[in-house]
């Protein structure tokens, strides 16, 4: 027993007196309840404490109990398709143990202790083993193989490994020290997990979304940044990625958003199937939520957790998908729990570690070699949602993770108020990893992907610089080649990055359908241009078939697309015909 006691408390924050021996970052149970917190200060015989639930009610001269170890994350089989909350309990037993309200000090384990998988050794007593290497498999839902590793820091030769059916405490091998072997190990959060070495991002992790793939391409270990006002579409965007990304697991943080937002996927999850495996796509994805009524400490825990849980799967050998939505209320409750530590304020009262605390998530991406063998690659790709009050990108916190992105998928309320979706301002977004990633795209997608990339970019621009242009001068003033840059930048944002999450047949685009949307809207401006270079008058080009050809190959069913796209070469062949 410890004779710490509460000696303050002030909103999340817990001072605990007289107390020794603590480090920052121990775990401990704060009260009577035995609220969890965290020592986040230890000043000679005082301690502050955040704590991860809510302390109302919470008396000075209540015990504090530390508990000699960090906030972990328990990582094994089981994890997929769960809900958590900010420090890692599962929504589901806690609201089984405690009803809607979650209890204060309720203890529930990441993983289920009950439920027994069934385990496959791959190795046998007397081979030596160290970090990484990968025991044996687990079938963590029917037909989805995992394997099981050897944690971080472990090392040494088999003594016995037997094959079983197992739940995540019982030991399944020993080491000939003794060490047992089990299914699941802990992390703690804080800390990255190694890796053997780190691969160049030339590998594109597929979005779904037009205006990603093709004009702003991710990489697989990439990071991202999602910046924009209220209402520009940025939980779309993330919800989008969630259900339609190309990766092997999506770890999806809710921070500081509504709650109903998180149900909004929560429902739709389920029913979605998955194309690779068949299954749900809640099978690859598990959930962390925090959302705006939850303790803001668990907040600030959650994006760590979601961390930790990704680069378990990338170890594993898989490609990751970590979601954040958003940074922004992340960086709230850091600047929440600065204030009241009474720290010195930097810009606009966040804390002055807040860039590094920032890039120091973000230096969690890559895509890497894993410890261990057999040798496999795994990815973790970061896409962080920020909401700067105001819409404006100067503010602190878009500006830390600015400086430390490889993507920056900017939205503009203004495309938002026309409801060009995703509101995405191409002008102020940027990809690093686009031309390391033009050799693959130039491979899978079509051999003039470069081409048509950097034509569609160009149309773009010459639509903006045209139209404002015609503002000074009058539209009537513009000469036929200028008009035919308008007409053609009216179709690539209608057709190619224009895309409606809520269709069935829009939600998310293959790269061939990209390829092909954008390939004939070039091939239309190439003809229109050719026509009006040979004296043919703009308005007298036949241009509706075209325009309703493409606009309705953008939301057709795949079997009807070949037959639409020719239809549509046709229009754009027989529009000067009458000339
Ligand atoms: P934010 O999270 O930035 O506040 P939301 O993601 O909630 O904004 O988007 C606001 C609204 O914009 C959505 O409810 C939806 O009506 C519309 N919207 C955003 N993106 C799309 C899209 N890709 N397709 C269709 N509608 C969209
Ligand atoms: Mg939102």
């Amino acid at each position: 027993m410890s004779d710490a006691r509460v000696s303050r408390v002030t909103g999340a924050l817990v001072e605990a007196e007289p107390i020794a021996g603590v480090f920052v970052h121990e775990l401990a149970r704060v009260g009577r309840k035995g609220l969890l917190g965290e020592v986040i200060r230890v000043e000679g015989e005082r301690a502050t404490l955040q704590v991860y639930e809510e302390t109302a009610g919470l008396e000075l001269g209540e015990p504090i109990e530390p508990l000699g170890r960090g906030l972990t994350a328990q990582l094994g089989p089981g994890l997929l398709g769960t809900i958590l909350d900010g420090i890692g309990r599962p929504l589901a037993r806690l609201a089984e143990m405690s009803g809607d309200f979650i209890a204060p000090g309720v203890v529930a384990s990441t993983l289920d202790p009950v439920r027994r998988f069934s385990f496959v050794p791959s190795l046998e007593a007397g081979c030596r083993v160290a970090q990484g290497d990968v025991l044996g498999r687990i079938e963590e839902r029917t037909g989805m193989m995992l394997p099981v590793v050897v944690p971080p820091g472990v090392a040494g030769t088999i003594a016995e490994l037997v094959p079983g059916e197992f739940n995540v405490v019982d030991v399944i091998g020993k080491l000939e020290d003794g060490a047992p072997l089990r299914l699941a190990h802990e992390w703690p959060v804080r800390r990255p997990r190694p890796v053997s070495r780190r691969l160049p991002p030339d590998r594109p992790l597929l979005t779904g979304q037009r205006i990603f793939d093709f004009l702003f391409p991710v990489a697989e270990g990439g990071s991202v940044s999602v910046p924009g006002g209220f209402g520009t579409g940025k939980t779309v965007i993330e919800q989008s990625l969630a259900k339609y990304v190309d990766a092997d697991i999506v770890i999806f943080v809710g921070c500081g958003e509504r709650g109903n937002e998180i149900a909004d996927v929560l429902e739709e999850l389920p029913r979605l199937s998955d194309p690779r495996t068949g299954g749900s796509l809640l099978d690859r994805t598990i959930m962390v939520v925090n959302t705006s009524n939850m303790p803001v400490a668990a907040r600030e825990a959650s994006i760590y957790l979601g961390m930790t849980l990704g680069e378990y799967y990338r170890d594993l050998g898989l490609r990751v998908a970590v979601m954040a939505d958003s940074l922004s209320r992340w960086a709230e409750a850091l600047r929440e729990i600065g204030s009241r530590l009474q720290e010195m304020p930097g810009e606009e009262g966040y804390p002055t570690y807040l860039a590094n605390r920032l890039s120091k998530v973000y230096e969690r991406t890559g895509r890497v070699m894993c410890l261990g063998t057999p040798e496999r690659e795994g990815s973790l790709t970061f896409i962080g949602a920020i909401s700067p009050p105001g819409g404006d990108f100067s503010e602190p916190v878009t500006q830390a993770a600015l400086r430390v992105v490889g993507n920056l998928w900017a939205l503009d309320p203004a495309l938002a108020h026309q409801r060009q979706f995703p509101a995405v301002d191409w002008e102020a977004s940027f990809s690093l990893y686009a031309e390391l990633l033009m050799p693959w795209f130039a491979r899978e997608g079509g051999s003039d992907w470069p081409r048509i990339r950097g034509e569609t970019l160009s149309v773009l621009h010459r639509e903006r610089e045209t139209r404002e242009i015609a503002s000074l001068v009058g539209a009537e003033a513009l000469q036929d080649r200028d008009r035919l840059v308008l007409e053609t930048g009216r179709l690539v944002r209608e057709v190619v990055i224009g895309q409606n999450a809520f269709h069935p047949h829009d939600a998310s685009s293959s790269v061939e359908k990209t390829h092909r949307l954008a390939s004939l809207v070039l091939r239309f401006f190439h003809e229109a241009e050719g026509a009006v270079e040979s004296g043919v008058p703009f308005d007298r080009l036949r241009r509706e078939r075209v325009w309703e050809g493409l606009v309705s190959l953008r939301t057709a069913a795949p079997e009807d697309s070949e037959a639409l796209a020719e239809a549509v070469r046709t229009a754009i062949d027989d529009m000067g015909a009458d000339r």
